[in-house]
C-alpha cells in the first residue's frame, strides 16, 4: 500500500476540512508521509488559490500538524503551483506545478470549473474546434516545469476532465494525441515524475483518473517516473482511488512510484504483498 499522500487541498481555497482535520485523517488511514498542497495565489480573473494575506496561516497551520505528529506521520506543507501565478515567497517542502487556464488572445480561461464553461467557450472562443482548446492546454503544459520549477507534473491532461466519451473533440485523433505527444516530449528531459490524479473521479467528474492510459504507456515507455495522488478536496478522500491508480499503474508497465520520504524523492515497489 502507498503511505505517502502529496495533493490534498483544504479550507483556505476550495477544500472541506482544515489542515488539522486533514493531517488526523490520514494518520488513521494509516499514512507515513502526508503533505497539502494548497492552490497557489492567482490575482487575476477569475480569482482563486489561497490568498496572499492568508499564506503565513497556512504555513502556521501545517507547522503545529507537523508537531503534532512528530515522530509518527511526516507532514509536509506544499503548494499547487497554477502556470500563471506568481513566483511563491516561501520555500515550500514540495511544488506540484498544474495548468488550470489556458490563455487566449490574453484572456484566461479555466480548464477546471464546469462542463458548460468549457463548452460555451469551446463554441465561442475556438469556434467549436475543442481540439485547438486541446493543444492550446497542451502547449502551455509543455513549459510548466520550467514556469512553475515544480517537484510533480500535476494531472497531465486536465483538459480532458470534461471530456468523456469524446463529448467536447475527439481523444483518439491525430491531432490531440500530437499534442498531448510534445508536451510529453518537452517534459521529459526535466525528469520529473507525473501524477496518477484520481480527484476527478471522488469528485464525480470522471470514472478514470489522469492521466489517460495511453499517456501513461507512454510515460513508461520513455523512462517517466510516475507519483499517485488524490487531489483530496475533503478527508475521506485522502487515499481515495490509490488501488485503482496503482492497478492502472501496473497495467501500463510501471513496477515502482515515486515518494517523498525523509525529504528524499524515492521509488518505491507496486503490485507486491
Ligand atoms: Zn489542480
Ligand atoms: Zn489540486
Amino acid at each position: 500500500m502507498i503511505r505517502c499522500s502529496l495533493h490534498n487541498h483544504t479550507r483556505f481555497v476550495d477544500g472541506a476540512n482544515t489542515p488539522k482535520e486533514m493531517a488526523d485523517a490520514a494518520y488513521e488511514a494509516g499514512l507515513s508521509v502526508f503533505g497539502i498542497s494548497e492552490h497557489s495565489v492567482f490575482p487575476y480573473e477569475p480569482e482563486s488559490g489561497v490568498k496572499e494575506e492568508e499564506i503565513p496561516r497556512y504555513i502556521e497551520e501545517m507547522e503545529a500538524c507537523r508537531k503534532t505528529y512528530h515522530g509518527r506521520m511526516e507532514v509536509l506543507c506544499g503548494l499547487e503551483q497554477d502556470f500563471y501565478s506568481p513566483v511563491p515567497d516561501h520555500a515550500y517542502d514540495y511544488v506540484i506545478g498544474s495548468v488550470h487556464y489556458v490563455d487566449h488572445e490574453g484572456i484566461l480561461y479555466s480548464v477546471d470549473s464546469d462542463a458548460r464553461s468549457v463548452q460555451e467557450q469551446i463554441r465561442n472562443v475556438y469556434h467549436c474546434d475543442g481540439l485547438v482548446y486541446a493543444e492550446e492546454y497542451f502547449a502551455t503544459v509543455a513549459q510548466v516545469a520550467d514556469r512553475t520549477d515544480c517537484d510533480i507534473i500535476g494531472h497531465f491532461d486536465l483538459c480532458t476532465k470534461f471530456n468523456e466519451n469524446n463529448r467536447l473533440y475527439d481523444m483518439t485523433c491525430r491531432r490531440y494525441r500530437q499534442a498531448a505527444m510534445q508536451a510529453l516530449e518537452s517534459l521529459l528531459p526535466k525528469e520529473i515524475p507525473f501524477e496518477i490524479n484520481s480527484g476527478a473521479i471522488a469528485r464525480g467528474y470522471r470514472s478514470q483518473p489522469y492521466p489517460a492510459a495511453w499517456i501513461l504507456k507512454e510515460l513508461h515507455a520513455h523512462g517517466a517516473r510516475i507519483i499517485i495522488t488524490s487531489d483530496a478536496h475533503q478527508k475521506e478522500n485522502i487515499c481515495f482511488g490509490f488501488e485503482l491508480a496503482e492497478e492502472l499503474a501496473l497495467s501500463c508497465g510501471f513496477r515502482t512510484v515515486t515518494v517523498l520520504e525523509n525529504g528524499i524523492w524515492q521509488e518505491r515497489p507496486i503490485g507486491e504483498e
